[in-house]
């Protein structure tokens, strides 16, 4: 179903993000927690593209794997790192051969220890280009493109960013899934600043549940996001696990539920291969009833 249709048909678009596990072992591991997922009835599920380049094919055997077994749309992530224009026509093409329903266009990072991104030759410098050529050659693949409220880090500025995110919608996107927040009044900021922009397409917010403290300092230090002092004096107090994910889920509940409350189009969890936090998210939330009124 093309996005702009299943946005105008559903109240909250449900999506889940996975990864392409490294092992066999977490590869059986997945299915089994996607499918404590599917009691929801995502709408549909992405999987991300490698940084490092070692994951990248797997990201089209998982996300086939999950159409297949679970019968939903499928959105593959792919990003620019590395990659001539032709790499990534045979990657699109193989993608719409297996039957890949949307696209996740992204720059990407830097490779591991480059200090910034470099286009190699005969390659591409920003999301935006990937998304014209997607559009221009791969008119079949709607798009969907990564926005960020607290700024990207390397933007020159906030509003040069929203000029970025203007550019990749002019160019072809159909959605935007934000970067990871924890205090939803900059998601708001973001979207009356994209509102104002003229940028029409829904704009989902992306949540990714707490679990440890040591995993999300790692993860927002590498992307740029804030963990508000109160969360993370919270989750310091103790370091059992159990506290950790209680403090973590609890905080999600509130946010999640307040983003309901706000009308967004969409929720987007980055479930990180793993249902507990997600599914109890979505059990304590109205996402619950909504779900099951579809
Ligand atoms: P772009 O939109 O190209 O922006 C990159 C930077 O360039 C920004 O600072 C922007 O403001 C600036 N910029 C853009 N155009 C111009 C211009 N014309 N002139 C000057 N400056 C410009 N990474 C992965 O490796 N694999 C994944 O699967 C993956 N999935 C992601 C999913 C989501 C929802 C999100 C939010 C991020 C994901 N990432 C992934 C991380 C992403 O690759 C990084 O955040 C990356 O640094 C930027 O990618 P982008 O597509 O936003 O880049």
């Amino acid at each position: 179903m093309p996005i702009a249709d299943l946005f105008a048909e559903k109240k909250l678009v449900l999506s889940y993000e996975l990864f392409p596990p490294k092992t066999t072992k977490g590869e059986a591991a997945l299915y089994e927690q996607v499918t404590q997922l599917m009691e929801y009835s995502p709408d549909f599920v992405t999987c991300t593209y490698g940084a490092g380049g070692s994951s990248r094919h797997r990201t089209l055997d998982i996300i086939n794997q999950v159409k297949q077994r679970f019968q939903l749309p499928v959105a593959s992530h792919l990003t620019c790192v590395g990659s001539t224009r032709e790499d990534l026509r045979d990657y699109l093409s193989r993608a719409l051969r297996q039957g890949v329903d949307y696209i996740v266009a992204l720059r990407g990072d830097p490779p591991q220890g480059a200090q910034e991104f470099k286009q190699i030759d005969g390659g591409l410098s920003y999301a935006s280009e990937l998304v014209g050529l997607i559009h221009e050659e791969f008119p079949q693949f709607d798009v969907l493109v990564a926005g960020y409220p607290e700024t990207h880090r390397e933007a020159v500025s906030p509003a040069a960013d929203l000029q970025n995110l203007k550019r990749k919608v002019d160019a072809g996107a159909d959605a935007v899934v934000t970067q990871l927040f924890y205090d939803n009044q900059d998601f708001f900021r973001f979207r009356d600043q994209c509102t104002a922009l003229g940028i029409k397409v829904p704009i989902i917010p992306g949540i990714l549940p707490v679990t440890s403290l040591q995993q999300i300092q790692r993860i927002t230090s590498l992307c740029g996001a804030r963990l508000p002092l109160e969360l993370a004096s919270r989750l310091s107090s103790n370091d059992s696990s159990q506290w950790q994910f209680d403090v973590g889920v609890d905080w999600a509940i509130r946010q999640t539920q307040q983003l309901i409350d706000a009308e967004v189009p969409g929720l987007h969890f980055y479930v990180l291969n793993q249902s507990p936090a997600t599914v109890k998210i979505i059990a304590e939330t109205q996402l619950s009833q909504l779900r099951q009124a579809m």
